[in-house]
């Protein structure tokens, strides 16, 4: 077991510095966890293996992401959950999934939310920022972005972190102001280098040789586009491979190196059929197609573009369908073949029609989408806030039962027990049938030291009683003021004439103790009573009993403790 956690975290960190060299570890992991029932091992392994796979096998990646979040939901972990959900929207993105992207990110937002975990939160606003970008409604990925960027300082994993600045970068290209693009891109960039994440990298390059050729630094963009498409070769990253031979190709056909680019057009042609990517493969064909148009050689384009249609069709791909009839019946055109030129035309034209009729259909349920999804944060949001309030109400309430319950078992003046506490400690030892023994203990002439020196000293000295009283006893004794200028002492010491030793020790300590601080020339002593708890069978007749050998002190003369006698 430990060994397979050792090869999960080999295999999750491979994932986070793309290292192709993780994904047979990874798959090794998900088959031993599965033997072994190790449902968050082999969620964890697969999501690390989605995560490394997802530009190059994005129906496997659907696969494991798939199963990953149907066991993360088995396992009940919102962590995994809301990273399974970031996986889905992230594939969606690829198929530019607007609608998918949007739900699947939602509820990674809550789960991450849930869970608290920064990483997950963040990629989600990321994926929501795409979504919205996707439709057009610039507005709100704004929002989503100004969280990315404020909490992107906790995103860990290297290859996350640049993902998401690649889709800042990506989004302010499309915002329209390609020098911000320029600011993130170029931090991904770096962030990729230091790392060596070699995935990551040909992409950032992309966008940023795109970037810097919208920019007019043709030069430094052309080299960027180049540098990627050659970690595309070498990492074997077909996909990308001819995503970047089409972009570049259109590019140097269109700025007159025509040869260079016509060479990656068809390359991109061929690596695209390879990939199962018909999209691609239909984009780099009418590429192509239109390349050859502009350069003339009109019934070569004929075919690129002929082919692009025929793949797009197959894979019932509207927009493809579009932009090759649009090109063919320009091209036919061109040749003078006006009636077929106007069948394409008309097809064309059609098919603009329902591109955008879809996309106008899309933005509508996109729309739907986005405002129930707002009222479920918002009542998320308010359920979230009313459980708040009534947990420090909860709180509140607390507090002020425990101060409550405190004002009802202290004395104010001195901060001993007071009367009620003293007894309630009294019934308890009682009933445990502990042996134990209670003072009684009343100060002598006491209304004389008011009558002398005032109440508000009289109270000075109550307070100072009681400290004394504590600093002759022990933790575990009850010190309490029963009285005015009464206190009770519940000793928890089994033998008799250990108490006795405690009582007269407290007598004596009051009797020498000087009062300078509190008043000059006061003298005080104590009458104590003291009763065993064996010599009765009640708490009353053993409080009874200690009140009658207190005034019996008192009768005899004062400062002396009573014990033993009826
Ligand atoms: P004895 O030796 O017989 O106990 O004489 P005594 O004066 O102590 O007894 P008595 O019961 O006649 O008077 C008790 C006095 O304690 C009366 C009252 O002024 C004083 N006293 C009671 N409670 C307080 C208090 O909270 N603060 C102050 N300053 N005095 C108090
Ligand atoms: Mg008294
Ligand atoms: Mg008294």
């Amino acid at each position: 077991m430990d060994s397979l956690q050792t090869r999960l975290l080999a295999a999750e960190h491979a994932s986070a510095v793309e290292d192709l060299g993780g994904v047979p570890l990874a798959r090794e992991v998900i088959a031993h966890a599965e033997a072994q029932g190790a449902l968050d091992v082999e969620v964890r392994a697969r999501l690390a293996l989605a995560w490394t796979l997802l530009e190059e096998q994005p129906s496997e990646v659907q696969e494991q992401v798939r199963v990953a979040t149907a066991q993360a939901e088995a396992l009940g972990d919102p962590l995994l959950r809301a990273q399974a959900h970031c996986m889905a929207a992230r594939v969606a993105v690829s198929q530019s999934d607007a609608p998918r992207i949007l739900r699947e990110a939602h509820q990674a937002l809550r789960l991450a939310e849930v869970a608290g975990a920064a990483e997950p939160l963040v990629h989600a606003h990321s994926l929501m920022g795409i979504a919205n970008l996707l439709v057009g409604d610039h507005g709100r990925a704004l929002v989503h972005q100004e969280v990315v960027l404020k909490q992107l300082d906790q995103v860990h994993s290297p290859s996350l972190k640049a993902v998401l600045l690649c889709d800042v970068g990506a989004n302010f290209n499309d915002f329209g102001t390609p020098h911000e693009a320029m600011i993130f891109l170029d931090q991904a960039l770096a962030l990729t280098a230091e790392h060596d994440l070699r995935f990551t990298q040909i992409l950032v390059r992309e966008n940023l040789g795109r970037t810097l050729i919208q920019l007019g630094r043709i030069e430094e963009g052309e080299r960027l586009l180049q540098e990627g498409l050659k970690q595309a070769i070498d990492g074997h990253y077909d996909r990308w491979e001819a995503y970047l031979r089409c972009g570049l190709g259109e590019h140097l056909v269109m700025t007159g190196q025509v040869a260079a680019g016509h060479d990656h057009l068809l390359r991109a042609t061929e690596v695209a059929r390879g990939v199962e990517d018909s999209y691609l493969a239909s984009t780099c064909a009418s590429t192509l197609g239109r390349a050859l148009r502009h350069l003339g050689r009109l019934d070569e384009a004929r075919g690129h573009l002929e082919a692009g249609l025929k793949t797009a069709q197959d894979a019932n791909l509207l927009g493809p369908c579009k932009i090759a009839h649009q090109e063919l019946s320009e091209l036919l055109a061109q040749q003078g073949k006006f009636e077929e030129a106007l069948r394409h035309f008309q097809q064309f034209h059609d098919l603009a029609m329902k591109v955008q009729l879809e996309e106008s259909h899309r933005h509508a349920q996109l729309m739907i989408l986005q405002q129930e999804l707002d009222r479920e944060r918002e009542r998320a949001e308010a359920q979230r806030q009313t459980h708040d309030e009534l947990r420090r109400a909860h709180l509140m309430v607390q507090q002020q039962a425990q101060e409550l319950t405190r004002i009802a078992s202290e004395d104010p003046l001195t901060g001993l027990d007071n009367r009620r506490q003293f007894l309630t400690y009294l019934s308890d030892w009682m009933q445990s049938k502990a042996v134990f023994s209670v003072a009684l203990l009343d100060a002598d002439h006491f209304k004389s030291v008011n009558d002398r020196f005032g109440h508000p000293v009289g109270d000075q000295v109550l307070t100072r009683l009681g400290q004394i009283f504590r600093q002759h006893t022990r933790p575990e004794d009850v010190v309490a003021r029963i009285g005015g200028e009464e206190f009770a002492i519940l000793l928890a010491v089994t033998d008799p004439s250990v108490a006795s030793d405690i009582a007269d020790r407290i007598r004596m300590a009051v009797a020498s103790h000087v009062w300078d601080d509190i008043v000059p020339d006061l003298r005080l002593t104590v009458s104590i009573g003291l009763a065993f708890s064996p010599e009765v069978s009640t708490q009353e007749a053993l409080l009874s009993l200690g009140d009658a050998r207190l005034y019996r002190a008192k009768q005899a003369g004062r400062d002396r403790v009573v014990q033993g006698e009826r």
